[in-house]
């Protein structure tokens, strides 16, 4: 898609979603500034035509927006308002948008910090996993004002599905979106999980049970489609670190924290994952959780096996 006069994108946060978006960027003709702190990805980025920063506020006084794609809210905060950070560089009529999985707080402190500076600021965390980074096909829960949203969205039409680019209200509306998407994922894994196991040691078929509940009321998502990664082919997605689930699960019940709502299954759900992080280690894949059912029947739970 040609441009013309594309705006400046700065984007912070290279790994395993930043290095697909990126690419998508440039290949639509976005001219692009990168930093990272690990130097050793940086350097493709210059044979790829991007520019590369030496630091968040050098990147943002080149940028007419900058995109954040961050681990965790605490990264988020040191990189926009730490020393050499995105607002010691980020021009009046410039805007940030984050699409790192984080929480309304940091991008509200950053909105006090800048108020009365001409900045905006987009929250825009995504779906889609690496596979969805490097195809940009993503999926992008967007919160913030209209104008703005609008102003932008040929820079995440570049990232994400323009089908799938849902504005779902003001700022931190799509930070509130995408946890919410993930806390009743993990849940349906986990209770997946456990009725499978039971079901199994109760003498019951798996593809027998599957099927049942298939075709009843109880039947989701994740019992038709999602579950089959493990049932199929022992894939416990590793493309998605369980320590990245297990700080998403911890955001989730913070936000329902920050609004007042007990969340007793959410918490139950988040303590499965912390058990099954400790047992498998922080790299294991965020279905993991269900090995821990696997090991309580004493085999994988896999279709078309013979326990
Ligand atoms: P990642 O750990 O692969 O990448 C993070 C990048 O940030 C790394 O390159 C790291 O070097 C860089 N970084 C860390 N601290 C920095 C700092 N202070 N300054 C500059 N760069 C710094 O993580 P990821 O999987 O790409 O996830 C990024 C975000 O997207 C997370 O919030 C995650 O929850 C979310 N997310 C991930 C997936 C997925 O499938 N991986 C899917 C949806 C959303």
């Amino acid at each position: 898609m040609p441009h013309t006069n594309p705006p400046r994108v700065g984007f912070i946060g290279l790994g395993s979603m930043g290095s697909g978006m990126t690419r998508n960027l440039l290949r639509a003709g976005f001219p692009l500034v990168v930093h990272d702190v690990r130097a050793e990805v940086l350097e493709e980025y210059a044979a790829l035509g991007a520019e590369l920063a030496d630091s968040p506020a050098d990147l943002a006084s080149r940028s007419d927006v900058v995109i954040t794609m961050l681990p965790t809210p605490a990264v988020v905060s040191e990189v926009l308002t730490g020393p050499d950070g995105v607002l010691a560089g980020l021009a009046e009529g410039a805007t940030w948008i984050d699409m790192s999985t984080s929480v309304p707080a940091v991008a509200e402190d950053v909105r006090r910090r800048v108020a009365g500076r001409g900045i905006s600021v987009i929250d825009a965390p995504v779906s889609g996993m690496a596979v969805g980074a490097a195809s940009g096909r993503l999926q992008i829960f967007v919160g913030g004002d209209d104008a703005e949203v609008e102003r932008w969205r040929p820079v995440l039409e570049a990232m994400g599905d323009p089908e799938r680019i849902l504005h779902v209200g003001p700022h931190g509306a799509g930070y509130a979106v995408k946890l919410l998407i993930n806390q009743l994922w993990f849940s349906h894994l986990v209770a997946t999980a456990e009725v499978l196991a039971v079901g199994v040691r109760a003498g019951v078929d798996l593809g027998v049970l599957r099927s049942a509940l298939i075709a009843s009321p109880a039947n989701s998502n994740f019992l038709e489609h999602d579950v089959l990664s493990v049932l199929e082919h022992g894939d416990y997605d590793e493309g998605f670190a369980i320590a990245l689930a297990c700080k998403d699960l911890g955001l989730s019940t913070d936000l329902a924290a920050a609004v007042g709502m007990p969340v007793e299954v959410s918490a139950l759900v988040e303590q499965v994952y912390r058990r099954a992080r400790a047992s498998y280690g922080d790299r294991a894949g965020e279905m993991t959780p269900f090995q821990l059912y696997e090991e309580l029947v004493g085999h994988p739970l896999r279709l078309g096996a013979t326990a």
